[in-house]
């Protein structure tokens, strides 16, 4: 009996210490990459969200879109137009280049948002050559590059408590094409020499985030999802917007070549295909606004 409660007792110790000992015995429980053993196919072994019904990416087919739903209302966007009172950090996170936004002044609002949501970073995911790099398409057209503007909902405490929560972070991803020279991505490709390895940050000078952005915002498509990265959180409200951002060859080379996913003294791999391939749509509807051209 006292034998029992003694392997009962060591049963749940152990349970309790598991998470400490597979870190203290180096376990690789929580890496995760873009390819082989750690690629998407495999998250879900580690991270069971990712294997959930509402992931994200997704790929957009506009002849299964709804139309014209309640849901597009415009939102309105606060000091997207000002570079005061924020301080932008990037970073190499070794997955992607992200900018972190400190300051609780740029949010979205209104519209068919419920509350209001603060940006807390932006980031891309791009490819090694031209025809892939987006996470989500269109009709099966994928573009060189996409960013995500990272939004978390004012009613938690921070960014980190509204990760995992139904209506926690609200993601604008933006599509990039292949065209002119972006004269505002040079803020970031600039400052790539000073965070060529992983987990290198630095201070760059604030600009006004709506510079960043396509004129028109009034045309997008929306759906429930998830983050795209482990743990796969279904926590995103996301907008995709139809209007692109030029990005010249150029500058997209120096996302390939000036950014690795590696520590100083290891081998040297670039972080460009970090992408996840789209997700099953199962039951859920995207809603899109109809393009203005089509009035
Ligand atoms: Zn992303």
């Amino acid at each position: 009996m006292i034998l029992l409660k003694c392997m009962k007792m060591l049963h749940v110790f152990a349970i309790l210490l598991l998470p400490y000992l597979h870190q203290a015995f180096g376990g690789a429980g929580n890496e995760w990459g873009y390819e082989g053993k750690i690629g998407p196919n495999r998250w879900h072994i580690n991270f069971p969200h990712c294997a959930g019904f509402r992931q994200s990416p997704v790929s957009i087919r506009m002849n299964k879109a709804v139309f014209n739903s309640d849901w597009l209302l415009p939102f309105e966007m606060r000091g997207y137009d000002s570079a005061d009172n924020i301080n932008l950090h990037l970073e190499n996170t070794g997955y992607t280049i992200q900018v972190n936004i400190k300051g609780r002044s740029i949010y979205i609002t209104d519209g068919s948002i419920p509350g209001t949501y603060i940006a807390e970073q932006f980031h891309f995911h791009w490819g090694r050559v031209d025809q892939r790099g987006s996470e989500h398409d269109i009709d099966g057209m994928y573009f060189p590059m996409e960013m995500h503007i990272v939004h978390y909902n004012a009613k938690y405490m921070d960014f980190n408590d509204a990760l995992d929560k139904e209506d926690g972070l609200v993601v604008l991803a933006f599509l990039f094409e292949i065209g002119n020279h972006n004269d505002q991505l040079d803020h970031l490709i600039s400052h790539f020499s000073e965070i060529p390895y992983r987990d290198n940050v630095t201070l760059i000078e604030s600009f006004a985030l709506r510079e960043f952005l396509p004129k028109k915002l009034d045309t997008y498509c929306r759906y429930s999802g998830s983050l795209t990265t482990p743990p796969c959180y279904e926590s995103v409200q996301w907008f995709i917007f139809y209007e692109t951002i030029e990005i010249s060859e150029e500058q997209l080379r120096a996302f390939r070549m000036d950014v690795h996913q590696n520590h100083p003294n290891e081998t040297i791999r670039d972080i460009s295909d970090d992408f996840r391939p789209p997700q099953p749509l199962y039951q859920r509807n995207i809603y899109c606004s109809r393009k203005s051209d089509d009035n």
